[in-house]
């Protein structure tokens, strides 16, 4: 506590500041741990809003009514890809893509390419079917390791959508890159973050919306909603699922 050059001076003063110092200590250590205790409180109560928000979700969009603009389709753990929805593929990388973004996809890959930073589409368009194939074989494998049926098919459906339900139907949605967390600390992530939205790119799933889209930060995992529309959830901080309830609030059809 650098008080100790003082303890040679006089005694009560040494005692003093001892007793002082004591307690000084004991309340810090008191407020420290009044601190982390309200730390953890404010955890636990964020993980049951959580909870509860997700909740919300799977009321709010129980019987969802999408809006007449394909490129705010919504598809999610509760709303399954529309009936009768047509992609029109274009091959980016070996992967298809709807032609709804392609140009603005060209487009953003040659403005990032000027600032030496690259973008490659590693997943696309994925059938209902293939989806299927990607969820049982991710069953099968734990299966193989020891899991029930029905533990692995839990184990599987915490990473991977129920067929139907993968936003990667529709076509407008990509996974970039290598597809890993490590994406998040690339330059091509930050040019993203900056200047994604205006050629029409959302990252789709961010850690402080994880309560209400019910996925993980994903940041490899990137929508085509137009510019128009990604420039204005930008500036609304909203996710898709609240970006379309406040349109629908405000008449949007
Ligand atoms: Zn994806």
């Amino acid at each position: 506590m650098g008080k100790s050059k003082q303890l040679k001076t006089t005694e009560p003063l040494a005692a003093g500041i001892i007793l002082g110092a004591f307690l000084l200590c004991m309340a810090l250590s008191a407020f420290g741990y009044g601190r982390a205790q309200a730390a953890a409180q404010r955890a636990a109560r964020q993980a049951v809003g959580a909870a509860a928000q997700v909740a919300d979700s799977s009321r709010l969009f129980a019987g969802y009514t999408q809006l007449e603009d394909p490129l705010l389709v919504l598809v999610n753990n509760w709303v399954p890809l529309p009936e009768g929805w047509e992609v029109t593929p274009r091959m980016v990388d070996d992967e298809l893509v709807d032609l709804r973004m392609y140009e603005d996809y060209t487009a953003m890959c040659r403005a990032a390419a000027q600032e030496d930073v690259w973008f490659w589409v590693a997943s696309g368009y994925r059938s209902v079917e293939e989806q299927r194939g990607v969820l049982g074989r991710a069953i099968g494998e734990g299966e193989q390791a020891g899991l029930t049926a029905e533990a692995a098919r839990q184990e599987a459906l915490r990473t991977i959508a129920r067929p139907g339900y993968s936003e990667h139907h529709t076509g407008l949605a990509i996974d970039l890159n290598d597809v890993s967390s490590g994406f998040e600390d690339t330059p091509a992530y930050a040019w993203l973050q900056r200047r994604g939205a205006d050629y029409g790119f959302i990252q789709r799933y961010q850690g402080d919306k994880s309560h209400i889209t019910g996925i993980d930060n994903e940041s490899w995992h990137y929508r085509y909603v137009g510019k128009k529309h990604a420039k204005e959830m930008r500036r609304l901080d909203m996710c898709l699922e609240e970006y379309v309830v406040y349109l629908q609030k405000q008449g949007v059809r």
